[in-house]
């Protein structure tokens, strides 16, 4: 699996030194009558681009949520810096930026309001959170709808200002659920450079997709997630082989091997007869 600018495939380690920055054990989250998130154990290390995979209803988002201390699991455990999100939520909070599936931005405010709100959320001084609301603006191509209200933005600026939103505190992990999904390409292409250029900082990205072209590009590793469990992890390289793939395979065949054809519907013949 390719990194811009990161380790290529086979470079691309397992979680490096003692202290992996997310790390589940045995996490599980059950509803009336589904277990969404099953045992589930997985570390991510710094600096790297973590892709969590999944077809629908896996347990992504779930896992998510738990991981940033919406959701409390059932039982296990989750530790973000080697602490638990729910006892040191301000301490885990401010270090953490985060763009759940369903951008929550507020209509009324415009894209410069929005983003220097969740500056000062985030307790930065005034000056402070305007100019890096500047600064964002730019970065992130949005400087001509700056003053327009987010209810005139489309799905792809609401997903970058939502981004913007989530780095103003220059946080260190990023927690991005389907951070491609109901955009064009051109916005998918910023973001995702946007994402890249994080990662070549330092920053540790962890995000959940079903888009496995995208994720190929992307990831330094990777997690598939069917039914609540975990089903495979490692490099594009581990994957392959624990798929028992030979190296011409893409992720979509890992994905198809690992999950099994039934993740991808069937049944319906009588549409294609
Ligand atoms: P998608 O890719 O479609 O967003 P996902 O991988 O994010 O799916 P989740 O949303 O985590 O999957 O859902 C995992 C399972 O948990 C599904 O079976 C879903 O129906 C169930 N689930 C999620 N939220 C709830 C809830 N609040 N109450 C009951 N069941 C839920």
């Amino acid at each position: 699996m390719r990194s811009p600018g990161g380790p290529g495939e086979g470079g691309a380690a397992a979680p490096q030194g003692p202290a992996p920055l997310v790390r589940f054990e045995s996490l599980t989250k059950r509803y009336e009558g589904t277990v969404a998130v099953e045992d589930l154990d997985l570390e991510v290390g710094p600096g790297e681009f973590f892709g969590f995979l999944g077809p629908n209803g896996a347990g992504k988002s779930t896992t998510i949520k738990m991981a940033i201390g919406l959701l409390r699991p059932t039982s296990g455990r989750v530790r973000l810096f080697g602490m638990d999100p729910y006892e040191s939520p301000l301490e885990v909070k401010a270090r953490i930026g985060v763009v759940p599936e369903d951008v929550p931005l507020y209509d009324r405010l415009t894209g410069r309001e929005s983003l220097e709100f969740a500056g000062r959320l985030q307790m930065l001084e005034r000056g402070e959170a305007a100019r890096r609301a500047e600064d964002l603006l730019d970065w992130l191509g949005l400087r001509e709808a700056a003053a327009s209200q987010v209810v005139d933005y489309s799905q792809g600026m609401r997903k970058k200002l939502a981004l913007g939103c989530a780095l103003i505190h220059r946080p260190r992990l990023l927690f991005l659920d389907e951070p491609f999904s109901g955009i064009d390409p051109i916005a998918v292409k910023s973001i995702k450079d946007v994402l890249a250029h994080m990662v070549r900082e330092g920053v540790t990205v962890f995000f959940s997709s079903h888009v496995m072209e995208l994720a190929e590009r992307l990831c330094t590793r990777a997690a598939i997630l069917h039914k609540g469990r975990l089903r495979a992890a490692g490099t594009m390289g581990e994957l392959r082989s624990a798929a028992g793939l030979d190296g011409a395979a893409s992720l979509e065949d890992v994905f198809v091997k690992t999950v099994g054809a039934e993740a991808l519907g069937g049944g319906a013949g009588w549409l294609v007869s």
